[in-house]
């Protein structure tokens, strides 16, 4: 992984092979950032995306092999017991072009990782809420 930072925006790219949610993660906490967006292009060879079910109140995965491309990964990032929260949903396409789409689980890097952070001075700490049974910016 390698990065430059301007201002309150971070250039982050991520290699081959690496796992991206949890590089995210660790390069949030590294540099202290609490509070803001992400997007993000490139291709994995690998992901796992998942479905949230409203009424089971569950979350349903999907595992992807093979090569995609991530047409688009945006989230946000807050904390939660203090600690980095992210919140990332990707587009993956396929060699046909066809995209999947879901909340990102996991997702290891095929060719290129390319991100953009953009950090807010704050913090938001996530809770959870009962009735949707997730863990809400503002309950
Ligand atoms: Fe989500």
């Amino acid at each position: 992984m390698k990065f430059k930072k301007f201002g309150s925006k971070w250039v982050v790219s991520i290699n081959i092979g690496e796992e991206v949610v949890e590089t995210l993660k660790k390069f949030c906490e590294d540099n202290k950032i609490k509070l803001g967006t992400i997007n993000g292009i490139g291709a994995v060879k690998k992901a796992t995306i998942g479905f949230y079910n409203l009424e089971t109140k569950k979350y349903y995965p999907k595992e992807l092999d093979g090569d995609y491309e991530i047409t688009s990964l945006l989230g946000n990032i807050s904390t939660m017991n203090g600690e980095v929260y992210l919140h990332l949903h990707i587009n993956l396409a396929d060699s046909n072009y066809n995209t999947l789409g879901g909340h990102l689980n996991s997702a290891v890097i095929g060719g290129v990782g390319e991100f953009i952070i953009e950090e807010i001075e704050g913090e938001i700490e996530r809770g959870f809420n009962e009735d949707v049974g997730l863990n809400l910016l503002f309950q």
